[in-house]
């Protein structure tokens, strides 16, 4: 397996070396910049898999980093953990409720540091393993990694779209479903589609499933559910 990235963003040099010594002494990849600026081309030139994020920065400061990280589709999943100082309390509020994984208060100790960040990295990782793995529901078995679905082993033809609500329903069956949060799921919050779009895609995907379209069930006034078993 390779090794894990992380970025780290501190303006104090010293304890930006000091972050970064202990995270590469733990096995971890460390990239080091000095500014939010900076933060935020590194992680477009290159996603790391978590950034360490100390909040008092010049400039542009860490919550707007954490804010402009969780407000992109495309970073909006990659782990925080705040760097923060005594008397930051209504940061270090303001950063969770923005989405960030955890916080560090300074002083802190490299064993405590360590802690926090594999715990996150190993949050993440599990919730990665629970987005990639077959989900058998019914008669049907979806297979993520490959973007299959097969019905009593044979193999059903669906397009990316339909494949990504039947795997986004099926993941929790019985649980009800906006169309809102359907299409946030499927395509990321920014993508120009309607709630009927929603609803034009199920019929499609009902259509193709056959006898297993009466799973994906239509709540009157709320949305859609797979059927629970
Ligand atoms: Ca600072």
């Amino acid at each position: 397996m390779s090794r894990k990235e992380i970025l780290v963003v501190e303006d104090e040099e010293d304890i930006l070396e000091l972050v970064r010594y202990n995270l590469a002494k733990e096995g971890y990849e460390v990239r080091g910049v000095l500014s939010g600026e900076d933060a935020l081309n590194e992680v477009k030139n290159k996603l790391p898999d978590m950034v360490v994020l100390d909040l008092m920065l010049p400039g542009l400061d860490g919550i707007e980093v954490c804010r402009e990280l969780k407000s992109n589709p495309k970073t909006q999943h990659l782990p925080v953990v705040m760097l923060t100082a005594k008397g930051e309390e209504s940061d270090i509020v303001a950063g969770l409720e923005l989405g960030a994984d955890d916080y560090i208060t300074k002083p802190f100790s490299p064993r405590v540091m360590i802690a926090r960040v594999r715990a996150v990295m190993r949050r993440k990782s599990q919730k990665l393993a629970d987005a990639s793995s077959v989900l058998k529901v019914h008669e049907l078995m979806v297979h993520p990694g490959r973007h299959e679905v097969l019905i009593n082993d044979k193999p059903v033809q669906l397009t990316s779209t339909e494949f990504r609500i039947l795997h986004f329903l099926a993941r929790r069956p019985g649980w009800v479903f906006s169309r809102r949060q359907i299409l946030e799921a499927v395509h990321g919050s920014d993508y120009p589609v309607t709630d009927r779009t929603i609803d034009f895609q199920v019929v499609g995907l009902r259509k193709k499933l056959g006898e297993a379209g009466r799973y994906v069930e239509t709540v009157r006034g709320v949305g859609y559910r797979f059927k629970e078993k």
